[in-house]
């Protein structure tokens, strides 16, 4: 604690993991042997670096930029760059470290880092966003290339921004180098289904968990937090299922609307004109309200699908939702459940699917992107979203397998957690002490 000082979601998600290894250094004590769990708890690199920038008034601003590469045992460097006014490094190494076992679910060969900087897009003008995106790529491209570390989008990182680093990579490298980042659009290499691969990811894990329980989406009153990438997919596939999504929010407020949210309505407002969601109970007047301040996770619903950031979801939160008969959390975001609210939910009965497993998704398809990009091949929607919707289901049933295996049945935390690391362990003892 004393080394990570003040760093405190990042201890937070290490206790959340260490926590699980218990059962597996019981059942395998050679994990414990060689500093093992540390070295998986050290990111083996960490960059921090200025970023200067005009503004639209011709003034000079400073960001801080960074780039935490945690763990390349089973492949490059893989995870997304997030800009919000929050981002410090303790965040961003949470993110790296969650990332290293996540990838590791997949069962694809990527291993684990994020970056991101404080820098806060909401307000600014397009141009704005370019010299920004060209200033964090002119330090970062040193450290990234298709065999290194490939970044791809996160909180405040879109097509848009991916578009203009991978732009100004190529002008300093003097390389179409595609596999460098993930999350491009279609016509420079990206891939199709990867814009909607995180929230359709999250919707099929939770669909399949909810079919042990012989249920599914159908007839279901669903809240989606946050009204961003992760969101938006998520509310499509929950309606293609067969649920009802009754209400989503932003860091402002939050809507609801009884009848189900109108997905074209929402999608015009935060992906065309990039507004604020109290919009929305403005453009489609009756049926709908729009709750300033407040909290999204009030409003009775059967299944909740933390969709915006970390510790949206508190215990309090998770008091009110078990009261209003929640049967299935899914966590689309990055640890977005407080440990006391996964507490309270498992010791309810709640179906509860963490982040690192349910929204795997997004990392997996962005490596359908890095294999595309290798092959110089496109496939179709339907293609990547098969494979998308077959590894979703694998990862639920290696986390349930897991959980059976040590003991915990139903235990989706535990069961993420252990089947992430071993793998990682595994890897890293097969490359010695490194
Ligand atoms: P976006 O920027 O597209 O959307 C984020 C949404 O969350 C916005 O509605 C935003 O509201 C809201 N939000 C952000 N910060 C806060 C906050 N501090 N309090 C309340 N609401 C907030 O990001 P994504 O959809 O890409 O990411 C959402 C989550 O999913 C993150 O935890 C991210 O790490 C995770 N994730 C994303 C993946 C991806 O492929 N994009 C992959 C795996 C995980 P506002 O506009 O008001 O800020």
């Amino acid at each position: 604690i004393r080394r990570n000082a003040g760093e405190v979601e990042f201890h937070q998600a290490v206790r959340e993991v260490l926590e699980s290894l218990g059962r597996v250094v019981a059942k395998h004590p050679s994990y414990a042997d060689n500093a093992l769990i540390e070295r998986i708890c050290e990111p083996e690199r960490q960059i921090i670096f200025r970023v200067p920038w005009t503004d639209d008034r011709g003034q000079v601003r400073i960001n801080r930029g960074f780039r935490v590469q945690f763990n390349s045992a089973l492949g490059p460097y893989k995870g997304g760059i997030r800009f919000h006014p929050s981002v410090n490094a303790g965040i961003i190494k949470f993110l790296g470290f969650e990332q290293t076992f996540k990838n590791a679910l997949t069962g694809m060969p990527i291993g684990g880092g994020k970056g991101g900087s404080d820098f806060n897009p909401r307000g600014c003008s397009d141009g704005e966003i370019m010299r920004f995106c060209q200033s964090f790529m002119t330090e970062l491209h040193r450290h990234i290339g298709e065999y290194t570390d490939v970044p791809a989008g996160d909180i405040g990182v879109g097509g848009r921004e991916i578009g203009y680093m991978f732009g100004q990579y190529k002008r300093l490298t003097n390389r179409y180098e595609a596999g460098v980042l993930t999350g491009k659009a279609l016509f420079y290499g990206g891939s199709r289904a990867r814009r909607e691969a995180t929230g359709y990811g999250a919707t099929y894990f939770v669909q399949r968990m909810l079919e042990t329980r012989g249920d599914g989406f159908a007839g279901k009153k669903v809240i989606v937090s946050g009204s961003g990438n992760v969101a938006i997919y998520t509310m499509e596939k929950v309606i293609q299922f067969g649920g009802v999504v009754v209400a989503c929010s932003d860091s402002n407020g939050y809507v609801v609307d009884e009848s189900g949210v109108d997905l074209d309505l929402v999608k015009e407002i935060k992906e065309v004109r990039r507004e604020r969601i109290s919009e929305y109970a403005r453009l489609k007047g009756a049926g709908s309200h729009y709750i300033p301040g407040g909290c999204v996770w009030d409003t009775p619903a059967d299944v909740a699908m933390p969709s915006a950031t970390q510790n949206e979801l508190t215990g309090k939160d998770a008091r009110t939702l078990i009261k209003n008969g929640v049967i299935a959390v899914g966590e689309g975001a990055n640890m977005p459940s407080t440990p006391d609210a996964v507490r309270l939910f498992q010791e309810a009965g709640v179906l509860f699917a963490p982040g690192k497993a349910a929204n795997a998704g997004g990392v997996a398809t962005s490596a359908l992107e890095m294999q595309q990009n290798a092959s110089r091949d496109s496939w179709t929607f339907e293609q990547t979203e098969r494979r998308l919707a077959r590894i979703m289901s694998d990862i639920h049933d290696q986390c349930a397998g897991t959980a059976e295996e040590y003991g915990a049945p139903g235990d989706y935390v535990l069961g993420a957690n252990v089947a992430g690391f071993v793998r990682v362990a595994e890897a890293m003892n097969a490359l010695g002490v490194i």
